[in-house]
């Protein structure tokens, strides 16, 4: 069990979870004084490469204190109950709407099997393992934690889902980010920097709550931001313009095409000519085909969740 790790500056070690592809998904491991915390741990199938990074690093499972889950989605905190098991001191620190969820996952596993149909969910998520209660954190917004010492701040970050936040280590003007800064596969960078795209996944994503969420995170003027897909960008003021204006297209482009014979072809293709636009004008060896296979899966997704969004502003 060979895990890929990059080492970052401040004691943070992304660790690929192997999700759908190495290159797509990363938990983080922060150490700090001889302590350690997971931000987002990926699914069930992660679980022994996270093990295994915590070997490599020479970090004990006892000396995990918590385990920082941004949201529920399943490709970041799948695999949550199942790490549990293997680190004795550490709690799941969750949002209040998230929380319940991965203590009886029930309603998640319905509501994800809606998203991924049921054979493609067991292939991707198999079983997930509940967190006992007496193990989980519930965080307000503002809440500080102290890692061995080292502050971090945990604010919610709706737009992306409402059981979101994200966690600001402002002595290292770092933000760990979840979903709420968008994506960015390293396969798209290009000597212009990064390429990123906002993630609008089913079925709480909110255009104005997500360009809040990331002007407010842009208040504590961070010069990194880790990404669980993927990892760490700077550059954050480019980016995070990047991310405002799509995210504006995009609730143009779904109003637009809320009539179309086909709302959903319609919509998709007109995020797939914005992406390949933007992508042809940042540069990069790629051709329009294989950026298409890259992006293949959050085109599915993000369209999913602008007809979702949609339909919500159609029931007022
Ligand atoms: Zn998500």
């Amino acid at each position: 069990m060979q895990p890929r790790l990059i080492h970052h500056p401040d004691g943070i070690t992304a660790v690929d979870t192997e999700y759908l592809r190495p290159g797509h998904a990363a938990s983080h491991i922060i150490r700090h004084a001889g302590h350690a915390a997971f931000v987002d741990v990926g699914t069930n199938d992660s679980v022994p490469y996270l093990l295994a990074a915590l070997e490599t690093l020479g970090v004990a499972r006892e000396a995990v204190d918590y385990l920082f889950l941004t949201h529920v989605h399943l490709d970041h905190a799948g695999g949550a109950g199942r790490l549990m098991q293997e680190l004795p001191n550490a709690r799941a620190v969750l949002h209040p709407r998230g929380a319940p969820h991965m203590i009886d996952p029930q309603m998640l596993i319905a509501g994800s099997k809606v998203v991924y149909r049921e054979e493609r969910f067991h292939q991707l998520y198999g079983e997930l393992v509940p967190i006992p209660a007496e193990r989980v954190r519930v965080v307000s917004d503002g809440e500080r934690y102290s890692l061995a010492g080292r502050d971090l701040e945990l604010i919610h970050t709706p737009g992306h889902a409402l059981h979101h936040y994200v966690i600001v280590d402002e002595a290292h003007a770092s933000i760990f980010t979840g979903d709420t800064f968008g994506i960015s596969y390293r396969e798209l960078d290009t000597p212009k920097g990064a390429f990123i795209i906002p993630t609008t996944t089913p079925t709480q994503f909110d255009p104005e709550q997500l360009v809040a969420s990331i002007d407010r995170m842009l208040g504590y003027a961070p010069e990194s931001m880790y990404l669980m897909h993927f990892s760490r960008v700077t550059d954050v003021p480019r980016l995070a313009e990047s991310l405002k204006a799509q995210i504006r297209e995009f609730a143009r482009i779904a109003r637009g095409q809320a009539d179309a014979a086909d709302p959903y072809a319609a919509i998709r293709a007109a995020m797939r000519d914005l992406w390949l636009g933007m992508a042809q004008r940042h540069g990069g060896a790629l051709s329009d085909t294989q950026i298409e296979d890259l992006l293949e899966d959050d085109l599915d997704l993000n369209t999913q969740g602008l007809i979702v969004w949609l339909r919500r502003q159609n029931k007022g």
